[in-house]
């Protein structure tokens, strides 16, 4: 059967009555299941029905009530949101999803959580120039891989929770990719990539073991960033072709391949239920690393931000395949786009759907989830 989910956080869910908008969601909206953010990087959102915020901040963190036990292993020790009442929203809403017949999945970010770069700078990610990550921790780090697979182990045992969602497993001096970086227009894709390698004292004592010249590596990083930045434009050749003659970062490259694919073997081990990995389509070369470990997974959400490339989205050696759509997709006049995407998905092979931002969909979205629903799975024939 076709699953259908809604990806949503909890402060979206402080209804008096969570079992009847459940039901509702399943009922009539046709939803499956529900994707729960449980760890999550800082966020600032408009809640479209809300009961007590209409303007939701965090800067991130832990959205359940951790077992501190799980994590004596790690310096990096769990940080909860402020916004964490008495009562654990995660054992709250399992039990309302229980209840409603929707499956639980809950989603955790592997480097971007909010607070603990900024907490440990020494667990940080650090760009060819030096400059320490304040949002992503490095996924080579010991202390980071201890603490996400206690993470991993502590949400999967939650009564109600069937698998946990990797979101952000990345090894990236993140603020690279950030939307607000002032940089000018000779920040491309190659340059975007170059700041985004990691150089911080974990990868270059761990790469440079293994005979990676971590010097080298860092200077063409830094002399194609700075080259671009003089010309005044970004490098007009793709970056394969830039790698072709730069062996230090090509071997850095597949290290680090090589690093992610341990740590998922790593929290499928931890992981209690199905471990499902969460890739977003823009970031063209993180879309390299998931080929090497898609299979590890028991599944693959490609998150895309256009309806037109839907079709290229399918990860090929995923076990199973499952497409996200972003939220605003359900307001008019984008309906109708997301009825027409949603049909594609299953046509392309896609075997689930997932809506992220239960926030930002009000009564009339929900409308448009239903018909698209109803579509793909008559698409299906499901
Ligand atoms: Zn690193």
């Amino acid at each position: 059967m076709l699953s259908a989910m809604l990806t949503v956080g909890p402060w979206e869910l402080e209804h008096d009555d969570l079992a009847g908008a459940f039901d509702r969601l399943h009922g009539t909206v046709g939803i499956t299941g529900l994707s729960l953010r449980v760890a999550t990087a800082p966020q600032l959102q408009l809640v479209a029905h809300a009961y007590e915020h209409q303007t939701f901040r965090t800067r991130g963190g832990l959205f359940y009530h951790a077992d501190p036990d799980r994590y004596s292993s790690t310096r990096c020790k769990p940080i909860m949101s402020a916004w964490l009442k008495r009562k654990d929203p995660l054992e709250r809403i399992g039990e309302a999803c229980t209840q409603s017949g929707l499956s639980l999945r809950a989603v955790v970010s592997a480097s971007l959580t909010g607070r603990i770069a900024a907490k440990h700078p020494d667990m940080a990610c650090k760009n060819c120039f030096g400059d320490v990550s304040s949002e992503s921790v490095c996924l080579a780090n010991p202390d980071v891989r201890a603490y996400l697979a206690a993470l991993v182990a502590d949400v999967s045992a939650r009564p109600a929770v069937t698998a946990l969602v990797m979101a952000d497993l990345q090894i990236a001096w993140s603020e690279a990719h950030d939307h607000d970086l002032r940089a000018g227009p000779a920040l491309g894709a190659v340059e975007r990539d170059m700041l985004a390698m990691c150089f911080c004292e974990s990868c270059q004592q761990q790469a440079g073991s293994l005979g990676v010249d971590m010097e080298a590596a860092r200077d063409t990083a830094k002399r194609l960033t700075t080259v671009s930045l003089q010309r005044g434009a970004p490098c007009d050749q793709p970056l394969d072709a830039v790698l072709a003659d730069q062996a230090p970062l090509t071997l850095l490259r597949e290290w680090r391949t090589q690093t992610l694919t341990k740590l998922v073997d790593e929290l499928v081990s931890a992981c209690s239920g199905e471990l499902i990995l969460l890739r977003r389509a823009h970031h063209d070369r993180a879309l390299d690393d998931f080929a090497a470990f898609a299979d590890r997974a028991a599944a693959v959400i490609t998150s895309v931000e256009e309806i037109e490339t839907i079709r290229g989205a399918m990860c090929p050696s995923a076990r199973r395949n499952e497409v996200q759509l972003p939220g605003w997709l359900t307001c008019a006049p984008h309906n109708a786009e997301l009825v027409r995407g949603l049909s594609q998905a299953v046509e392309s092979g896609f075997n689930g759907i997932d809506i992220d931002g239960y926030g930002l969909v009000g009564d009339s979205g929900l409308a448009a989830i239903r018909q698209a629903i109803r579509y793909a799975r008559r698409s299906a024939n499901d």
